[in-house]
């Protein structure tokens, strides 16, 4: 009533941030149920080696299908991670990427390794060490690797380092993602069981324009290659940037310039392309 009565700048304002509250709650509700209307799809983007762009694994990576238009991550995660959602999200994500590793390997006759993001949040959360032990037993030929950012350190360090210390001895190898973005520590190097380092795009990106952060590539490759960790640049959209990582000798490179993210069904076929492609 009060609403009625005011001007009508305030009347409008009132509407607009009703308008807000309403698609919030509609994508909020909506999202608790994505996985139940089979509305999620898992995307994945293949990561090659520079000398000879074979193809040697893929990320897994989400999209939600909403109303015909895809919801990119970015968005949704954040809100699926507040509101819970996160939980079913996540055990659908693995244990498809699962699947798909482990059909992928059964039919070409070696591993496949599918890696997978696993959120600062869910990673608090109990039931992703039980989720993957399950996933062990029931799709043993899966390849399966756990990628985390720097944020899984925020809070209780030690909780976090025995989350990934138990990862690691089951079998699944650990990447530390985005790296040089967040609250970077080489104490995370040294103190953590990572097999790999994911340099972040924003390093990447303009790395041939400026030489400062090319440095701080070329010193990051070096550390972690002494650490003994294998190195992927992420991001990777020109040839000159593929050609001064190949220099550095950066392990794997993920980026438009080779494949864009793609359903995952489709990813059987590039690897079958790109594999033997060169090798003979
Ligand atoms: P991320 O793990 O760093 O994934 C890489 C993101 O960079 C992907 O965006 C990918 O499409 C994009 N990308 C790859 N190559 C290029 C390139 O050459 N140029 C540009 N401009 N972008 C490139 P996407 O798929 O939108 O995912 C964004 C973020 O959302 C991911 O960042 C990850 O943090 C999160 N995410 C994605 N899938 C999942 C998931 O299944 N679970 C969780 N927890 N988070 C996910
Ligand atoms: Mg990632
Ligand atoms: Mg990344
Ligand atoms: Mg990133």
């Amino acid at each position: 009533r009060a609403r009625e009565t005011g001007g009508g700048t305030y009347r409008l304002f009132n509407r607009t941030l009703d308008e807000q509250v309403k698609r919030q709650f509609e994508l909020d509700n909506d999202l608790r149920q994505a996985v139940a209307r089979d509305e999620l799809r898992l995307f994945a983007q293949a990561y090659v080696t520079p000398a000879d762009g074979i193809v040697r694994g893929a990320e897994a990576l989400v999209r939600w299908e909403r109303d015909g238009a895809l919801v990119s991550p970015g968005e949704f995660i954040p809100l699926a991670e507040r509101n819970g959602a996160i939980v079913p999200i996540s055990e659908w994500i693995v244990e498809n990427a699962a699947k798909a590793s482990s059909a992928m390997s059964d039919h070409l006759g070696f591993p496949v390794p599918i890696s997978v993001n696993i959120s600062a949040v869910e990673f608090r959360s109990t039931g992703l060490l039980s989720r993957l032990e399950g996933i062990r037993e029931l799709y043993p030929l899966a390849a399966i690797e756990i990628e985390v950012t720097e944020g899984v350190f925020a809070g209780d360090m030690k909780t976090a380092g025995a989350y990934l210390k138990t990862i690691d001895e089951m079998g699944f190898p650990l990447a530390i993602d985005d790296f040089g973005t967040g609250y970077s520590s080489l104490s995370y190097l040294r103190d953590f069981p990572f097999s790999k380092l994911k340099i972040d795009r924003s390093f990447i990106v303009d790395m041939v324009e400026r030489p400062r952060h090319r440095d701080i590539v070329a010193a990051t490759v070096a550390l972690a290659h002494h650490l003994g960790l294998v190195v992927t640049a992420e991001g990777v959209e020109d040839q000159a940037q593929n050609d001064l990582l190949k220099a550095m000798g950066v392990d794997y490179i993920q980026g438009y310039l080779f494949h864009k993210p793609a359903p995952i069904e489709l990813f059987e076929d590039l690897i079958r392309r790109k594999r033997y492609e060169g090798q003979s």
